[in-house]
């Protein structure tokens, strides 16, 4: 079985102070947790801070973007090399935000990916339909397209290391959570699309739920068997609440 992922994500919420004082609470609460690995994804000026207050826990920490290239003149970028040096493990690559408000697109994903990987950065990669495709009854062929799409021309042994997270538009911030039945369709279909990428089992690769998960509901969507885990925006962003959250999920 796989080893299940919960993974927050802070959005552009919390200063550096802010994110230091959740550090404290949230370490102390969940200090105890084995059965699962812990992401925070903040955004990235609380991440040194967070490196420092992080470092030797059991708590990962992640970015919620990056460049797709080394350095050089891209004005306002971030590259792999600089989440290194702050310690990041994981990076969130091709959140619908970005690909709706900031214009990424899959091919510009697909090379971020490409980074990620060769950085040794663990890549969350997003997919997700929104509500006129879901009644079109097009989610299923629309995700799978993003998948493959981003990780075309990835060797199999590479696309071990990546994390898929699955989050339907339509659930993200609205309250209306996918029903563990839909969400575990389409990680499943993923997981199809994966397999023949990679042109073996993609038993290893963790597929991440995301959209309206909260303390009372994660349980539920985990006791899917292609569900390993979640992406957590809003109810990751109080320390207490988003403990309950995993200590709900193992
Ligand atoms: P919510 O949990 O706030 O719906 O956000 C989900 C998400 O976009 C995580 O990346």
């Amino acid at each position: 079985k796989r080893r299940p992922v919960i993974a927050g994500n802070w959005k552009m919420f919390k200063t550096v102070s802010q994110a230091e004082d959740y550090a404290l609470k949230f370490l102390d609460e969940v200090r105890n947790v084995t059965e699962l690995d812990i992401v925070l994804c903040a955004p990235f000026t609380a991440l040194y801070a967070l490196k420092n207050e992080l470092e030797e826990s059991i708590v990962h920490l992640g970015a919620q973007n990056m460049a797709w290239a080394d350095q050089g003149a891209y004005t306002g970028e971030i590259s792999a090399e600089m989440l290194l040096d702050v310690a990041c493990t994981y990076v969130i690559l091709g959140h619908s935000e970005r690909r709706e408000m900031f214009g990424e697109t899959d091919p510009d994903i697909a090379k971020k990916v490409k980074k990620a990987l060769a950085a040794g950065l663990t890549p969350i990669l997003c997919c997700g339909e929104n509500l006129n495709l879901r009644e079109e009854g097009k989610a299923v062929q629309w995700v799978q397209g993003q998948v493959s799409r981003a990780l075309a021309g990835i060797s199999a042994e590479k696309l071990e290391r990546i994390i898929v997270a699955y989050e339907p538009i339509w659930a993200i911030g609205t309250g209306k959570t996918a029903s563990s039945k839909d969400a575990q369709e389409m990680c499943a279909a993923i997981r199809v699309t994966l397999t023949e990428l990679m042109g073996q089992d993609v038993e290893k690769v963790p597929i991440l739920y995301g959209g309206s998960v909260k303390p009372d509901n994660i349980a539920e969507l985990m006791a899917e068997p292609d569900i390993d885990g979640a992406l957590v925006g809003g109810a990751s962003l109080d320390p207490l609440n988003f403990a309950d959250l995993i200590k709900n999920a193992g």
